[in-house]
């Protein structure tokens, strides 16, 4: 398995020695540098006098070519196969400052090694088989996480879960292929046969097996990418305060996004795990300025692109949320929020106004902010609460509804056993995509560049 992944490989650079900081930038106790190659105790050597025992931490300094010592730290040496990426690896923990991590990294670069490419270990772990595509992704996804649900489903899909059950339907799948290709070489007995051996039956099962995979997919990308929620409404209707309420008590771990602008503002929150990226729009009133101009542009943009659009109005005088309804692309969700139901004296509820969902409110006092929080959720489809999802990507759920596809035409054609074998072949190898054993090197590269260095 290792070396047909790795005749695969069209890079073509396996076994070069490659090297980066593991740690991210900045200043810190420790920083650590990878070092991954074919054969790398020569390598310890020239750089520490002597190789250390397999996976024990040494206490060593880290030598320059003239024997001046560069930093004092810990190696850990660990030897082929054993060991991340499945080559020799070295792990130098220096300390974190960024001037000797760079002449640390220097030196590795003079011993042989070259700078590695973003994701380059991860993809040496995955052509060496050390994991399969899916966990591959789930490492950066892990690393990426916005919530503590998406941690830990990406941790889940690390151990395998994702790829044990993409792998169970393979299996059944394989299973019913050998069943039609052995009927194939005996074509006077075709249907009878298929019909004896339960072959529909199969393959309804493998169908429903595929569908739970694919809605707890279809969850797990919901953790991974987030929902983007726009907020408008008239200044002073309570669109801070919403988003505060909102916010609730996980605010701690709130992540502000870069690329905050004066008129369009960013926050990640999170409702039961899932992030919502939401932009508070600033006012969407026509005007002359032009500078204000740019920013109304710029927010009816990002109402084009949301996953849902929260119109904020007054309980006691709702406004008009029909003029920005016109203008909202009709695909795009949204939700009617009838705030400050403490000064028009009505109760909290979820409703229609419009004919569009509704939810009147206090973003004050937080009464019917939970029931926005189930609007949201619902509209974003998420219904795993309680559930272990494992991360996935839009990637996984394309190949998993490529499947589907393929099983659903391979039904209608149980008429004729070789068309039907084929779409049975073209599913497997759909499926076959997720964790890479099907996977063409273009995607890879694709895949892994997304990944950050020394990962
Ligand atoms: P924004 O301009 O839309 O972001 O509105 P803010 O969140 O800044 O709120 C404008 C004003 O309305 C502030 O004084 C808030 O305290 C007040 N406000 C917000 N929500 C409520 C509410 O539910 N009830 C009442 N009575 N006042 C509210």
């Amino acid at each position: 398995m290792p070396d047909s992944r790795l005749a695969r490989d069209a890079s073509g650079a396996v076994g070069e020695p490659i090297a980066a900081i593991a740690t991210a930038p900045g200043r810190g106790g420790i920083g650590v540098i990878r070092v991954s190659g074919p054969a790398l105790s020569g390598f310890a050597e020239a750089l520490c006098g002597s190789v250390p025992e397999p996976r024990r931490a040494r206490l060593t300094r880290f030598r320059a070519a003239d024997a001046s010592v560069i930093d004092e730290g810990l190696l850990l040496y660990f030897p082929a196969p054993n060991s991340f990426t499945g080559e020799d690896v070295l792990e130098l923990q220096g300390h974190g400052g960024p001037v000797v991590l760079r002449m640390l990294l220097a030196r590795c670069v003079e011993l042989g090694a070259r700078l590695a490419e973003p994701g380059e270990f991860s993809r040496r772990a995955f052509l060496n088989g050390r994991m399969d595509l899916a966990q591959a992704e789930a490492v950066a996804d892990l690393i990426e996480a916005s919530t503590e649900q998406a941690a830990r489903s990406a941790v889940r899909s690390l151990g395998g879960e994702f790829s044990r059950r993409v792998e169970a339907l393979r299996d059944e799948l394989i299973d019913l292929r050998m069943l039609v290709e052995a009927t194939l070489d005996f074509p006077e007995e075709e249907i009878d046969f298929l019909q004896s051996a339960r072959a529909f039956e199969r393959l309804d099962a493998i169908e429903s097996h595929l569908e739970a995979v694919l809605r707890t997919a279809r969850q797990g990308a919901l953790l991974r990418e987030g929902l983007r929620v726009v907020l408008t409404g008239r200044p002073n209707v309570g669109k801070s305060s919403l988003l505060n309420a909102l916010a609730g008590d996980d605010r701690a771990i709130v992540t502000d996004v870069a690329g905050t602008t004066r008129d369009v503002l960013r926050e990640t929150i999170q409702i039961e795990g899932v992030p919502l990226h939401v932009i508070d729009t600033a006012g969407l009133r026509e005007t002359d300025d032009p500078v204000e101009r740019i920013g109304v542009e710029r927010s009816w943009r990002e109402i084009a692109n949301a996953d849902v659009v929260v119109m904020v109005g007054e309980a006691a005088t709702p406004g008009d949320f029909e003029a920005v309804d016109a203008r909202v692309p009709e695909s795009v969700p949204r939700i009617r929020v009838l705030n400050k139901i403490d000064l028009a004296g009505e109760p909290a509820r979820r409703g229609e106004l419009d004919g569009r969902p509704a939810v009147w409110l206090c973003a004050r006092s937080g009464e019917g902010v939970d029931l926005l929080r189930a609007e949201l959720l619902a509209t974003a489809g998420w219904q795993a609460s309680g559930e272990d999802v494992f991360i996935a990507r839009e990637r996984h759920l394309a190949a998993l509804r490529e499947a589907a596809s393929h099983l659903r035409t391979a039904r209608g054609l149980a008429g004729s056993l070789d068309l039907f074998a084929e779409e049975l072949r073209l599913a497997h190898d759909a499926l076959g995509e997720i964790t890479g054993a099907f996977t063409p090197d273009d995607l890879l590269g694709v895949i892994f560049s997304r990944f950050c260095i020394g990962k």
